[in-house]
């Protein structure tokens, strides 16, 4: 496996294997990975000759009072466990070789990033679709996968590939959860032990919002308040509960078309997220 610093060195075993005729799969991280991630590294594995992953804590994503010096890191352990996958090469920069000093382009989606998180973290989106974007430009993949558990990420970085024609195909994996149903997530670690065991009730309140549009209930507001009142009852304080759009967003009143209950919910100081997809 190799491990690729520089965006030079990495750009160029990517044109080695693109003239052997290899296709080349991405997948972006922030590392300290789990199950989670490495479901998107098998969903690679399945259609390219050779996956890279990527392992870049990206500091332009992370508002000032965020967690981005906090953030858990283990490069041995991500690149032990790419490794055993079968991962062909890390691409783990420094913030200063994917960041000149007086860096001025920036590249923002004005639409999907508005809601939901993009409204309690200024300046995420922008962050990611820029780091996305050039993450493209140095590993130059034909496929990248992405997790529906940043539902809300992936539709932003699908509409950046439609929009400004990076010839990528991007897929989305599904939620790989803990066995009691907490969605995985590297801010996991953060929990204390109380905090983890009241966790679970995120993705509680969302399999009950599920099992509710299940039985027929459509309208949004009964439908997040059910999800809404699981986090509550177990001590924990929602961020948003929210009915959207599938395709583009919109709050819906009613879930009458493709949508998607998204949550955002703090236990203690940690802000996990989780979501279905209703219809
Ligand atoms: P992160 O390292 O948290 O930035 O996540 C990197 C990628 O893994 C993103 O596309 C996430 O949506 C995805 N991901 C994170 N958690 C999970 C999970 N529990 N199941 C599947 N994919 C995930």
């Amino acid at each position: 496996m190799h491990v690729f610093r520089t965006i030079a060195e990495m750009q160029a075993a990517a044109r080695q294997w693109h003239r052997a005729g290899q296709t080349i799969g991405l997948v972006p991280t922030m590392g300290y990975l789990h199950a989670g991630h490495l479901s998107l590294v098998a969903l690679a594995k399945a259609d390219c000759a050779v996956v890279v992953v990527s392992i870049f804590v990206n500091p332009t994503q992370f508002g000032p009072t965020e967690d981005l010096a906090r953030y858990p890191r283990d490069f041995e352990r991500d690149a032990a466990l790419c490794r055993e996958a079968g991962v062909d090469a890390i691409f783990a920069p420094e913030p200063a070789e994917m960041y000149a000093a007086d860096a001025s382009v920036w590249v923002t989606e004005e639409q999907l990033s508005q809601p939901l998180c993009g409204a309690r973290r200024p300046g995420h989106f922008r962050g990611v679709t820029t780091v996305v974007a050039k993450l493209f430009n140095a590993v130059l993949p034909d496929v990248a996968v992405f997790g529906q558990k940043d539902a809300q990420q992936a539709l932003v970085l699908q509409r950046l590939v439609r929009d400004l024609n990076f010839p990528v195909d991007v897929r989305i994996g599904t939620i790989h959860r803990e066995a009691d149903g907490l969605a995985m997530s590297s801010r996991n670690v953060y929990l204390s032990p109380d905090e983890r065991r009241r966790a679970v009730a995120i993705s509680r309140g969302v399999r009950a919002a599920e099992a509710a549009y299940a039985a027929g209930e459509r309208d949004g507001a009964v439908l997040c308040a059910v999800a809404h009142n699981a986090i509550t009852a177990a001590g924990g304080r929602p961020d948003y509960v929210e009915l959207r759009s599938r395709h583009d967003l919109r709050e819906l009143a009613e879930a009458s078309e493709p949508a998607v209950l998204a949550v955002a919910a703090f236990f203690g100081a940690t802000r996990l997220l989780d979501n279905t997809f209703l219809g």
